[in-house]
């Protein structure tokens, strides 16, 4: 079993970031631009090990911030997507019930998960980032430090450990005892390659950013990605076996007949999403932890991002959360000597900050398939989505 190496310099925490998404990541960058030192610990086996999902929104008071704050504006410019933020809402024969006029007007800007994670990788010393290292356990030891187990044999002690494992985080358990629980909102995700090449109707039907036709307590919606791909994503309200037991998900030509079987009278033209799709099917039940999810502080452990307040993604705050928080805990963490306070002030700050989203979140997961049909999904759109120009296309 291999011990893992760490500084012991009592002044400064040895702090390992368990998780190397989003949040961690971001974390370890801010660390590295105010001149302190992590080890990020990640299960993946290589960067490249699995493909990272669709495309994410990125918020000016939150996301943007946190890249702007890590010197990394640039190249999040390299990869920001404005003129794909279009926001269309179709009944299902196909009737357009909103439309932004002008996708390129707002300032939430799309990028894809890879290109966002590439970006991250590469802002942080490749030695701090240590692949393949799950963690199993995490054990208090009588000192005040935490030892980390990981399913590879290594191990090591450490003063701060940051829980950026996401959903199902191995780190929670230490501070809360609060499990997500599921939403009752499935998506079936899968996706359709060079859309615009071989697919230009359905192209069009897509336009440039989100797609969504609801009816019948069901939805397809259809996100654009970078390089002519686009995301789809089957929401039903159903219980969290119901995948499982309706279709075969090993056999992809079966499971595709079976989703189309699901929407039965919808314009055929929407359907044609399904039948365009690639192998790949993937049922995503939607999970999420209380609103205004808290713990009581212990020093030596905090969480950030979904490990700490997993929201449905209708709300569309949660990379954002992510990144911001990790801006907020590197800052805290190195503008003095006291890092436990620091611990606490972000946690304090964060628990408050992110009750917002989070309530948000809980009401758009609620509102997706609603008995009043597209009714409340187009109030919640003219609500939160609409920039200035938004507008009714038909009534
Ligand atoms: C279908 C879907 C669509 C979404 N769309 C949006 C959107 O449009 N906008 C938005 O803001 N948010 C969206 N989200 C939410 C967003 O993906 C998350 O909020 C965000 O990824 C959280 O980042 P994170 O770094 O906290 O966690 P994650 O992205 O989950 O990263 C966690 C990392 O930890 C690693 N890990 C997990 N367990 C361990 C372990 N035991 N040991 C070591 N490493 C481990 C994982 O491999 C992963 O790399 C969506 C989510 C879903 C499911």
């Amino acid at each position: 079993m291999g011990r893992i190496k760490e500084t012991t310099d009592m002044k400064t925490p040895r702090i390992a970031i368990v998780g190397g998404g989003p949040g961690g990541l971001m974390l370890a960058r801010t660390l590295c631009v105010r001149g302190a030192t992590a080890v990020v610990f990640e299960r993946d086996p290589h960067p490249l090990a699995r493909p990272q999902g669709g495309t994410l929104d990125i918020h000016a008071d939150t996301g943007q911030l946190a890249l702007a704050r890590a010197g990394l504006t640039p190249e999040f410019l390299r990869i920001a997507r404005y003129e794909d933020q279009g926001s269309r809402l179709l009944d299902k024969t196909g009737r357009v019930v909103f439309e932004e006029s002008d996708p390129a007007a707002g300032d939430r800007p799309e990028v894809d998960r890879t290109a966002l994670r590439d970006v991250l990788l590469r802002s942080v010393p490749e030695t701090w980032v240590r692949w393949n290292h799950v963690l199993r356990t995490m054990r208090p030891k009588s000192d005040g430090t935490y030892d980390l187990e990981f399913e590879n044999g290594t191990s090591g002690p450490f003063d701060l450990v940051v829980g950026a494992d996401g959903t199902w985080s191995r780190v929670r358990p230490l501070v809360s005892p609060y499990r997500p629980q599921y939403t009752g909102v499935m998506m079936i995700e899968f996706g359709i390659d060079d859309i615009d090449t071989c697919h230009p109707t359905l192209a069009r039907l897509v336009g440039r950013g989100k797609m969504e036709a609801q009816s019948d307590a069901r939805a397809i919606i259809a996100q654009r990605n970078a390089n002519s791909h686009v995301r789809v994503y089957l929401v039903f309200r159903v219980p969290e076996t119901w995948p499982a037991r309706t279709f075969d998900f090993s056999c992809s030509t079966s499971t595709r007949v079976g989703l189309i079987g699901q929407f039965p009278d919808w314009a055929p033209e929407i359907v044609d999403l399904i039948r365009a799709g690639n192998d790949n099917i993937v049922p995503r039940p939607i999970y999420a932890l209380p609103i205004d999810h808290r713990w009581p502080n212990r020093i030596g452990v905090t969480l950030l991002g979904d490990a700490a307040h997993v929201m449905s993604p209708f709300g569309g705050d949660g990379v954002n959360n992510a990144l911001f928080d990790a801006a907020e805990l590197g800052r805290r963490l190195t503008e003095g000597t006291d890092w436990p306070g620091a611990v606490a002030a972000y946690e304090a700050d964060m628990f408050e900050r992110t009750i917002e989203s989070a309530a948000h979140a809980a009401e758009a997961v609620a509102t997706v398939l609603s008995h009043d049909d597209l009714a409340l999904s187009l109030e919640h759109l003219k609500a939160h989505r609409a920039p200035p120009g938004g507008a009714i296309a038909s009534a």
